[in-house]
C-alpha cells in the first residue's frame, strides 16, 4: 500500500509518498508560494531519479496537487507508474475541536464538521481544508483520511483542560485547552515504550517537543493527561517567536499604553516574542547558542528561560502523574541541541536522572541519553508525524 501524506499551509504544501510495506519514504517535496508565483522541490528517494527544484506556476492548491501527482508519476522524476498506485491520502489537520478524538475517513459530513472547527484555528484549518478539497478534485475517489494535531490530547480530564473562567464560555463556545503537536507526542511516546521494551500502558512519559513551536505532554499509560499548549498554540513554554504563558493584564497594559489594536498585540505575541523577543538576536537556537558563547547576556537569558520553563512544566507533569518513567526530547531543538538537553536535564537531579555525555553528543537516531543506572530514562527520539498520519490512514482505509 502506498500512501500520500499531505500537510497543506496557506501558501505551501508539504508531501511524502510512503510505501507502507517497509514504511519507507519513496519521495518527498514542498510546494511554496502557492497563490503568489510558485516553486516546487520534489525529491525522489528511490530509483535514482534526479531532484526537481524549479519555479512553476501554482495559482491555487489544485495546481500544486496536480504538479505533485505529475512529478510522482513522471518518467523523469517519478516513483510510481500512475496515480492508481496511490492507494490513499492522509491529511494533517491542525484543529479537530472536541468533535475528533481520533483520525477519520473524510466524507462530505466530515468536511462540514471541519468547517465548524475553523473558528478555533482561523489561520491553519482553512488551508488544511483547501488542501483536502484540492486533493479530492484532482484525485477523485481515492480514499482520504484526516489526522488531527489536537486528537491525542482529547483524553485529558476536565481538571486539566478547563480554564477557570465562567463555565458558559466552555459550554457555549468550546473555550478550553486543546493542545497541539498531538501526532508528534503520540509517535515519540509510542517509540519510547518500544525502546524500553514495555507496554505503553505501564509507563508514565513526559514528552518534550522543542522546535520553533514547543509543547510538553504528560502521557500516562499511553493517554495524554495534560499538555502545555492551550486553546491556541500561543501558550505554555516560551518558543521561537511565541510568548508562552502570559498574564492577560500585560496585554491590556501594553495595548492601552501604546494604543495598539488586539490584532497588532497578537502579532507581537505570536511573531516578535519568545526567545527572539527576549534575546533581540534570533528565534533560532543555533544563533542563540553562538551569541551566548560570545558573551551576549540576553541570548543567554533567553536560553536560560527556555530551559527553566521546560524543566518547570515537565516537573509539574511528574506531579500530575505521580511519577515518571521516561522523559523524551524531540523536534528541532530536542533532536539537535545537546547543550539544551544537558541544561534541562540538570534540573531533573531530584528524579535521579543522570546523563551520559557521550550518548548525548550523538545525533539523528533514537537514543537513550541517560546512564544505565539513571532512575528515570531520558531519550532523544526524532519525531515522525508523517509516519503517524500514514499509519492511521492505512488502518482506516486498510
Ligand atoms: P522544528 O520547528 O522542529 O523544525 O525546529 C526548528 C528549530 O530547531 C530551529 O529554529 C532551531 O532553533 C532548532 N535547531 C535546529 N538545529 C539545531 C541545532 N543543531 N542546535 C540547536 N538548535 C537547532
Amino acid at each position: 500500500m502506498k500512501i500520500l501524506v499531505i500537510n497543506a499551509g496557506s501558501s505551501s504544501l508539504k508531501y511524502q509518498l510512503i510505501d507502507m510495506e517497509t514504511e519507507s519514504v519513496m519521495a518527498k517535496g514542498l510546494c511554496e508560494r502557492i497563490g503568489i508565483d510558485g516553486h516546487l522541490k520534489h525529491s525522489p528517494l528511490v530509483g535514482g531519479k534526479p531532484v526537481f527544484n524549479e519555479d512553476i506556476a501554482l495559482p491555487t492548491h489544485a495546481e500544486a496537487i496536480a504538479a505533485v501527482i505529475d512529478k510522482l508519476t513522471s518518467a523523469e522524476y517519478g516513483v510510481v507508474g500512475s496515480m492508481k498506485e496511490i492507494d490513499a491520502v492522509g491529511h494533517r489537520v491542525v484543529h479537530g475541536g472536541e468533535k475528533f478524538a481520533s483520525s477519520v475517513l473524510i466524507t462530505d459530513e466530515v468536511m462540514k464538521a471541519l468547517e465548524e472547527c475553523t473558528p478555533f484555528a482561523p489561520l491553519h484549518n482553512p488551508a488544511n481544508i483547501i488542501g483536502i478539497n484540492a486533493c479530492r478534485d484532482v484525485m477523485g475517489d481515492v480514499p482520504m483520511v484526516a489526522v488531527f494535531d489536537t486528537a491525542f490530547q482529547q483524553t485529558m480530564p476536565g481538571k486539566a483542560y478547563m480554564y477557570a473562567i465562567p463555565y458558559e464560555y466552555y459550554q457555549n463556545d468550546g473555550i478550553r485547552r486543546y493542545g497541539f503537536h498531538g501526532t508528534s507526542h503520540r509517535y515519540v511516546s509510542g517509540r519510547c515504550a518500544e525502546l524500553m521494551g514495555k507496554p505503553i500502558e505501564e509507563l508514565k512519559i513526559v514528552s518534550c517537543h522543542m522546535g520553533n513551536g514547543s509543547s510538553i505532554a504528560a502521557i500516562d499509560g499511553g493517554k495524554c493527561v495534560d499538555t502545555s499548549m492551550g486553546f491556541t498554540p500561543l501558550v505554555g513554554l516560551p518558543m521561537g517567536t511565541r510568548c508562552g504563558d502570559l498574564d492577560a493584564g500585560v496585554i491590556q497594559f501594553i495595548m492601552n499604553k501604546y494604543g495598539i489594536s488586539i490584532d497588532e498585540m497578537l502579532n507581537i505575541l505570536n511573531k516578535k516574542s519568545g526567545v527572539l523577543g527576549v534575546s533581540g538576536v534570533s528565534s533560532d537556537f543555533r544563533d542563540l547558542d553562538e551569541a551566548a558563547e560570545k558573551g551576549n547576556d540576553r541570548a543567554q537569558l533567553a536560553l536560560d528561560m527556555f530551559h527553566y520553563w521546560v524543566a518547570k512544566v515537565a516537573g509539574s507533569y511528574v506531579a500530575a502523574m505521580n511519577g515518571v518513567d521516561a522523559i523524551v526530547f524531540t523536534a528541532g531543538v530536542g533532536e539537535n541541541s545537546k547543550s539544551s538537553r544537558k541544561a534541562i536535564s540538570e534540573y531533573f537531579g531530584y528524579l535521579g536522572v543522570t546523563i551520559d555525555d557521550e550518548a548525548n553528543s550523538k545525533r539523528g537516531e533514537d537514543i537513550m541519553i541517560s546512564t544505565p543506572d539513571s532512575k528515570v530514562k531520558v531519550f532523544v527520539i526524532p519525531t515522525n508525524e508523517e509516519l503517524v498520519i500514514a499509519r492511521d490512514t492505512k488502518d482506516i482505509v486498510g
